[in-house]
C-alpha cells in the first residue's frame, strides 16, 4: 500500500533502485520503493558484476552473498580467432574479490532484494509512475490509477527511458541514429576454451563476446547489423563460426534464453533537477563492451544512497549536487571506455596487424595490463 507521505520515493526496483533502497536501510532510512512490474523480471541480461562495484556492494553486505551464487573469471582474454591478442589479469587486484563475478542478473537483483528485506524495507509493486510536480520543498508522484504520494526526494532509477527523467524535464542528449544492435544469449556449447575467463572476439563483423555462466552455459553476446526478432541456436552458431574459434569450433547445441537489444550512448544533463535525483540506466546507458553498464549503475546507487542520508541527516541539499557532480564524469569515462573497446573490432584491415601488434605488446607490459584491470574492473577515484 502506498503511503501518502515520503521522505525518499525510489521508482524502480532494479538493480540501482534496489541498492538505493538497500543503502538507505543501512542507514536506518526507510524509503517507499515501486516499480511497476507485478513480480521481479527473471532474465539473465547484465551477466558481470566486477571487482570494483563488489567492494562498494560490500559496504551493503551484498558482495558476499553475491559471490556465493556466481563464478569467479580470473581474467579478460582479447583474440582473433584463435590468437590471444590481450590478457588481462584479475587475480592481482586490490580487493578482497580479485575477479569479474560472472552471475545473472536476476541473481543479482535477488540477492539485493534479499539485503532490503532484511534491513526492513519492501518494493511495492505494481505501482506505474505517471505523473510528477516538482515544488520547492519535494514532489508529488501520481501513478496509474490516481493514488498520489508527497515525495521530499524522488530517486529515478526506472532504466533507459526513465519516466522520472522524462517528467523532472531533463536532457537525455546523443545521436539521433538507430544505435547500436546486439543479439544475446546463454548458450549450452560445445567449447574447448577455458571456463576460467571472458573472451572478446576482434571480428570484422563486429565484437563477440563469450562468457562463462554458473549454471554451466555461456552467454554470447555480438553486435550485428540486424537481429532477428527471435534469434535461434543457428544465428548463434552462425556467430561462433564467423567470429569464434578456428582450429576447435564451438558446437551451440541449446540455446537457454535469447534477447536483442538497441543501444544509444547516451548521458542526461543532469542527474539533480532540485528533489529529482537520477541513477543507473536513467543517468545513463551505452554498448554492453566490457559488461560496465550495470556496474556503473550499482556504484551510482551505494553513493546516492550515502549521500542522501547523510542530507536527511542534517547535512546540506549541496551534498546532492555534489553527487550529480561527481558521478556524471564517471559515466562519461565509461562510455569512452566502451567506445573505445567497440572501435577496436571496427579497424580497417589493413590497419588490424597494426592494432594487434599493439595489443600484444601491451600483453607483455604488467603496468598496462594491470591499469588495464583496474578500469574493466571499475574501480573509482576515491570520494566519487
Ligand atoms: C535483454 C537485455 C540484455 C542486457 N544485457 C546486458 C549485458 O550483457 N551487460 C550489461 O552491462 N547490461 C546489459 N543490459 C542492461 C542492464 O540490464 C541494465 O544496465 C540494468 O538493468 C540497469 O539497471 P537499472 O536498475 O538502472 O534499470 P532497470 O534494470 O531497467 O530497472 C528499471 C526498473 O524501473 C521500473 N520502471 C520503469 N518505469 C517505471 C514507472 N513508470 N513506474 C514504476 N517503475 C518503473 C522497471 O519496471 C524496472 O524494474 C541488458 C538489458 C537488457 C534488457
Amino acid at each position: 500500500m502506498l503511503p501518502e507521505r515520503t521522505d525518499v520515493l525510489v521508482v524502480g526496483a532494479g538493480p540501482t533502485g534496489l541498492a538505493v533502497a538497500a543503502t538507505l536501510a543501512g542507514h536506518g532510512v526507510t524509503a517507499t520503493v515501486v516499480d511497476r512490474l507485478a513480480s521481479p523480471p527473471v532474465t539473465s541480461r547484465a551477466a558481470v558484476v566486477h571487482a570494483g562495484t563488489l567492494e562498494v556492494l560490500d559496504r551493503i553486505g551484498v558482495a558476499a552473498p553475491l559471490a556465493d551464487r556466481g563464478l569467479p573469471s580470473s581474467r579478460f582474454t582479447v583474440r582473433d580467432r584463435d590468437r590471444v591478442l590481450l590478457t588481462v589479469p584479475f587475480d592481482r587486484l586490490p580487493s578482497r574479490y580479485p575477479y569479474a563475478l560472472l552471475v545473472s542478473q536476476a541473481e543479482t537483483e535477488a540477492v539485493l532484494a534479499d539485503r532490503l528485506t532484511a534491513l526492513g524495507g519492501r518494493v511495492l509493486r505494481p505501482y506505474e509512475l505517471t505523473g510528477l510536480d516538482l515544488d520547492g520543498a519535494g514532489a508529488t508522484a501520481t501513478f496509474a490509477g490516481g493514488r498520489t504520494v508527497r515525495a521530499r526526494w524522488v530517486v529515478g532509477a526506472d532504466g533507459m527511458r526513465s519516466p522520472v527523467r522524462e517528467l523532472a524535464g531533463i536532457d537525455f542528449g546523443g545521436p539521433a541514429d538507430p544505435g547500436e544492435s546486439f543479439l544475446l544469449a546463454d548458450v549450452r556449447v560445445d567449447s574447448a576454451l577455458p571456463r576460467d575467463q571472458v573472451n572478446l572476439f576482434l571480428a570484422r563483423q563486429g565484437p563477440l563476446v563469450w562468457a562463462p555462466l554458473p549454471d554451466g552455459t555461456v552467454r554470447l553476446v555480438a553486435e550485428v547489423p540486424d537481429a532477428p526478432r527471435e534469434p535461434q541456436a543457428r544465428h548463434f552458431q552462425e556467430l561462433l563460426d564467423e567470429r569464434g574459434p578456428v582450429q576447435r569450433p564451438d558446437r551451440v547445441t541449446e540455446v537457454r534464453w535469447s534477447s536483442r537489444f538497441r543501444i544509444h550512448h547516451r548521458i542526461a544533463g543532469s542527474y539533480r533537477s532540485g528533489p529529482v535525483l537520477l541513477a543507473g540506466d536513467a543517468a545513463h546507458v551505452h554498448s554492453p563492451a566490457g559488461g560496465q553498464g550495470m556496474n556503473l549503475g550499482l556504484r551510482d546507487a551505494v553513493a546516492l544512497g550515502d549521500t542522501l542520508a547523510a542530507v536527511l541527516a542534517g547535512g546540506p541539499d549541496t551534498l546532492l549536487d555534489g553527487y550529480a557532480a561527481a558521478r556524471r564524469p564517471l559515466a562519461e569515462e565509461v562510455l569512452g571506455f566502451a567506445a573505445g573497446l567497440t572501435r577496436l573490432t571496427a579497424v580497417p584491415p589493413v590497419a588490424r596487424p597494426l592494432r594487434d601488434l599493439l595489443l600484444r605488446t601491451a600483453s607483455g607490459l604488467h603496468p598496462v595490463r594491470q591499469r588495464l584491470a583496474v578500469r574493466l574492473a571499475g574501480f573509482e577515484p576515491a570520494g566519487r
